[in-house]
């Protein structure tokens, strides 16, 4: 990865203070892959309320490296117990229930869970795999967290619904980080100039040298007629410009066009007032 490392600035109460709480899972597997999609995100505290089997060989076959979350996970009885302490309980739903429930979206539950994490520990619940979470149970949550699926099929299986909702949290978390300029893991990395990025980009002066001597190039082997120009250079420069040259690419191109230059005979066409270029074997073997 190009990019630091993510700073651990209040990556303690974020870990911490969201708890993702399963109610009567009935498939300890799903248990096991909730707690690689928490380890994943950067969260660590599951609960876990009746679970039909656990501690089991599936959950922590099916958790890969995040076994560690499951070595901590609370195991309780009832729901009551898991929320006792929390000052926020947001419980997820694939579907409406008969009483409409105040109901939000992923990005703003993770926006709630981070603003009031800072008070006491923040619940995202989830439910059965067979039948979700009964009536009662919603009831005992501030909000509703209804992943926008498809309408026709919205039902999740549990752990990528866990899944989506702690790359919610981290997207959130990772946004604020850094006196809210966000983790260098959310700024692209596509283009000569973005940080990042291995070589600088190239000055217009060296761009415009190069296409001087693509069209001369072209003319040399027959491709290109001044007289004909058929919008080629236009197109050409729209391709390269798409592209945002940096300066070893520059340097590259530039010493293909001497090369095919030398071997059609007229290396000696080169207009004088282009760069000369800088491009060589050695160019190619650093790419
Ligand atoms: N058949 C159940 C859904 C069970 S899916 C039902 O109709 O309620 C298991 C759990 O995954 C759900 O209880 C919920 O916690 C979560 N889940 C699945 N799809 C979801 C969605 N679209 N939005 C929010 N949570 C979802």
């Amino acid at each position: 990865m190009h990019k630091s490392a993510m700073p651990q600035e209040s990556t303690d109460t974020f870990q911490d203070q969201i708890r993702i709480i399963l109610v009567e899972t009935s498939h300890s597997g799903n248990i096991g892959a909730v707690a690689r999609a928490m380890k994943n995100m950067g969260l660590a505290n599951l609960w876990l309320v009746n679970p039909n089997s656990f501690p089991d060989e599936a959950s922590y076959a099916r958790s890969a490296g995040a076994s560690d979350i499951l070595d901590r996970a609370h195991v309780v009885s009832t729901l009551d117990q898991a929320l006792a302490d929390c000052v926020l309980v947001m419980g997820t739903s694939a579907r409406g229930r008969k009483v409409p429930w105040p109901v939000i979206a992923p990005p703003e539950a993770a926006v709630a869970a981070a603003e009031n994490a800072a008070q006491g520990p923040v619940a995202l619940v989830f439910g059965r795999e067979n039948h979700g979470l009964s009536n009662d149970e919603l009831q005992r949550c501030h909000y509703h967290i209804h992943i926008p699926s498809n309408p026709d099929y919205s039902s999740l299986n549990l752990a990528m619904a866990v899944q989506v909702m702690c790359y919610e949290l981290r997207m959130h978390f990772l946004r604020g980080i850094e006196g809210g300029e966000g983790s260098p893991y959310l700024k692209p990395m596509t283009a000569p100039g973005d940080p990042g990025w291995d070589v600088p980009p190239a000055p217009v002066n060296d761009v415009e040298g190069f296409f001087g001597h693509l069209e001369q190039v072209l003319i040399d082997v027959d491709f290109h007629r001044r007289d004909n120009p058929r919008q080629l250079m236009t197109r050409l420069r729209r391709l390269f410009q798409r592209a945002r040259l940096d300066q070893m690419e520059i340097n590259i191109l530039r010493g293909v066009l001497t090369s095919v230059q030398k071997a059609v005979g007229r290396g000696d066409s080169t207009p004088s007032t282009q760069a000369k270029p800088q491009a060589t074997g050695q160019d190619n073997g650093d790419v």
